[in-house]
């Protein structure tokens, strides 16, 4: 039989990432607090953000230098005169009926542009632009876009500050876009100027398109975890469409976090006609290269130079160091637990590995669990001085995560402490010769079965056993049988 197969066609992608700047007392035009999330709707407005006629705008001098700082970061040249315009659009999430943005077509001069980031050991994603807009309101419906009887409308949300940032298409898959918005994420949150901790604190539209097909444009993915999973099941539709033949229309579709699944908002032939115009309630934005390099000298460390620093400091690896430092909260955590700890090495393995996996199939962040450095030092120590295995170490760990008790406790409560007593093992050994007769005879030429009976052993003892005593004993038992 032949088998035609189909060569794997190349993916373009590009991200809009919203970030809401959430070191800001208050919102980018008003005094309102900024500080919204567990507030009753519609408690924090003013004249100014809701529209009403006859206000005027003063500019949160605060957000600017947020946004010269995280052009900084991402490599950014930073323009020395820019202004607002005029988004022009009716929506019931704007009340002004036109949002004060930055004009993202040809010739508008945004606060900064041409930059990137370094991700997976070297690879840089360019970013175009970086722009300071107002976030609108927020629509809540109950369930979903589709099966809502009503919209309903907050606007706590309109007017917060928010950075836009814009790639070039140069994300190559899914995946590796998850992995951009983890060091954007972390590039931010080292700044101190956006925590992706809160909620729908930074949102992303993405674009894209398989090699030589159109664009499509993804809307209203809410956290960046999301991202990875909407960029999946949009590739493989439009991958699906192009081998049945059919034609990627130009749309925009909208991801539903609920079904997850892409559906169809709007098609459009061609770009929608926002009337920018400058805001004319606003002053152009000048920003000096004193007031630049002022901000430049009081950025802190941020994620690239925090790498460098624990590979040489704890003598970590790097691809270690740069899962550490993609988090840094993750980051936070490994320098605290290496405070009072002395194999920086193995305390890294242990979070890299164990530990993100745990929080990746629970779902959770590291804050979201009760494990403290204190308890991660302390279950580290109890494999040290043999009084646990590693295996059961990892146990231990999901459950110090989870429950918050002290590792010793779990250990003694669950009557987890290795077994290392030699009658008692001996017994067992005698158990596991008896009832594995034929791997016992396999095990006087073949290496494979002294394993297997060692396996045994510690199967009998719920892994409880001292694996290096368990083997001892198995090997001693051998070579007694062997010379019978
Ligand atoms: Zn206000």
């Amino acid at each position: 039989m032949h088998v035609e197969t189909v060569p794997e066609l190349k993916v373009k992608i590009g991200l809009e990432v919203h970030c809401q700047l959430t070191n800001l007392k208050s919102k980018l035009f008003c005094s309102c607090s900024a500080d919204y999330r567990d507030s009753e709707p519609n408690t924090h407005i003013c004249p100014v953000c809701m529209g009403m006629p006859g206000t005027l705008p003063v500019l949160n001098r605060k957000a600017v230098e947020d946004a010269i700082m995280i052009a900084l970061a991402l490599n950014m040249q930073v323009s020395s005169r820019t202004l607002f315009y005029r988004k022009n659009y009716f929506y019931p999430d704007m009340p002004k009926n036109f949002q004060i943005s930055q004009y993202d077509r040809a010739g508008g001069v945004p606060i900064a542009k041409d930059g990137y980031v370094t991700i997976d050991g070297g690879r840089k994603v360019r970013i175009s632009r970086l722009q300071l807009e107002e976030d609108p309101g927020k629509l809540v419906y109950e369930g979903t876009i589709e099966t809502s009887k009503a919209t309903l409308v907050d606007y706590n949300r309109a007017g917060v500050a928010l950075a836009e940032i814009v790639t070039e298409p140069d994300i190559t898959s899914p995946r590796e876009a998850r992995i951009f918005l983890q060091k954007l994420r972390s590039i931010l949150e080292h700044l101190g100027v956006s925590s992706g901790e809160l909620e729908g604190s930074m949102r992303c539209d993405a674009n894209i398109s398989i090699e030589g097909g159109t664009r499509v444009e993804v809307k209203n993915i809410s956290s960046f975890k999301e991202v990875e999973r909407a960029l999946n099941f949009e590739m493989t539709r439009q991958r699906s469409l192009i081998r049945k033949g059919l034609r990627i229309g130009r749309e925009t579709r909208h991801w539903d976090e609920l079904r997850r699944v892409t559906v169809t908002l709007r098609v459009k032939e061609e770009e929608e006609d926002y009337r920018y115009f400058p805001e004319p309630d606003l002053v152009p934005i000048l920003i000096s290269r004193e007031d630049v390099e002022r901000l430049r000298a009081s950025m802190p460390e941020l994620p690239d130079s925090r790498k460098r620093r624990l590979m040489e400091q704890y003598g970590i690896s790097m691809q270690n160091a740069e899962v550490l430092t993609d988090n840094k909260a993750l980051a936070e955590f490994f320098e605290a637990c290496a405070a009072n700890y002395s194999r920086p090495d193995l305390l890294s393995n242990w979070i890299v590995g164990d530990l993100l996996s745990y929080l990746y199939d629970m779902g959770l962040e590291l804050r979201e669990t009760k494990l403290t450095p204190q308890h991660m030092v302390g279950m580290l120590r109890l494999i040290d001085d043999g009084t646990i295995s590693g295996k059961i170490g990892k146990e231990v760990l999901k459950e110090i995560m989870v429950t918050g008790e002290a590792p010793e406790n779990v250990v003694k409560a669950r009557g987890l402490i290795r077994i290392s007593d030699r009658e008692y093992l001996e017994r067992l050994t005698d158990r596991v010769f008896e009832e594995n007769p034929k791997a016992v005879k396999d095990a006087l030429k073949d290496e494979k079965a002294v394993r297997f009976l060692v396996g045994q052993l510690m199967k009998l003892t719920e892994g409880k056993a001292d694996p290096q005593l368990a083997n001892i004993l198995v090997r001693n038992r051998l070579k007694a049988s062997a010379g019978k």
